[in-house]
């Protein structure tokens, strides 16, 4: 089954792209960018929005991602709102400057935190799937690597010997929240 790919976020693209190939999916790039409020209350919601509306266009299966950084001890910031944090600026080096001052205060296991990602499969109004995948680490007080994208240089995953996400991309590519949920979903999809 081929379905569209309802994102705009280049860097997400190519990674979901990989993954889902890799798993036997048939990913194509939607046409043209369909404009979708993504005012929903969780990542499953706002997936839910993104992959309906490009159906809504497209009238052919389409698949989303909502994804985020969550930090339990400041749910106050980022979460669904990941994409929107420090807007003033475009540059995720500035964003990722801006996050450590934010939450300079935090010590220890308050630096706890994880990226999750929720997958919409939306074949029609009466059949659609998701699929979550989440990956565990702390916030870094300063950032390092050059890989990935967002806020993966200062994520430091749990058990990877305090190297931030962009410093790990072949490890990103297989353990990330993106690779559990589409490996959840290729794993499904598989056996339908
Ligand atoms: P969305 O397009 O609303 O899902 O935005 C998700 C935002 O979360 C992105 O723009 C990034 O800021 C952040 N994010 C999601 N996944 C990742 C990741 O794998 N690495 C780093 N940042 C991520």
């Amino acid at each position: 089954m081929e379905f569209i790919l309802a994102s705009a976020n280049a860097h997400k693209a190519q990674e979901l792209n990989e993954l889902l190939k890799l798993g036997g999916l048939d990913i194509i790039p939607a046409a043209s960018k369909v404009d979708v409020v993504e005012d929903g209350t969780s990542f499953e919601e706002n997936a839910f929005k993104k992959a309906s509306g490009y159906f809504q266009k497209f009238k052919q299966p389409c698949v989303s991602d909502d994804s985020g950084l969550v930090i339990p001890a400041r749910k106050d910031i980022l979460g669904i709102y990941s994409a929107r944090y420090a807007d003033e600026f475009e540059d995720y080096k500035d964003k990722n400057r801006i996050l450590l001052e934010d939450i300079q205060a935090l010590k220890g296991d308050e630096r706890e935190a994880y990226f999750a990602c929720s997958l919409c499969f939306y074949i029609s109004a009466e059949e659609v799937y998701f699929f979550e995948g989440r990956v565990h680490g702390k916030i870094s007080h300063r950032a390092s690597g050059d890989d990935g994208f967002g806020y993966d240089p200062i994520f430091l995953p749990n058990g990877r010997d305090g190297k931030s996400l962009a410093e790990l991309p072949d490890w990103k590519m297989i353990n990330s929240h993106r690779a559990k949920a589409c490996g959840a979903a290729s794993k499904f999809f598989k056996n339908k």
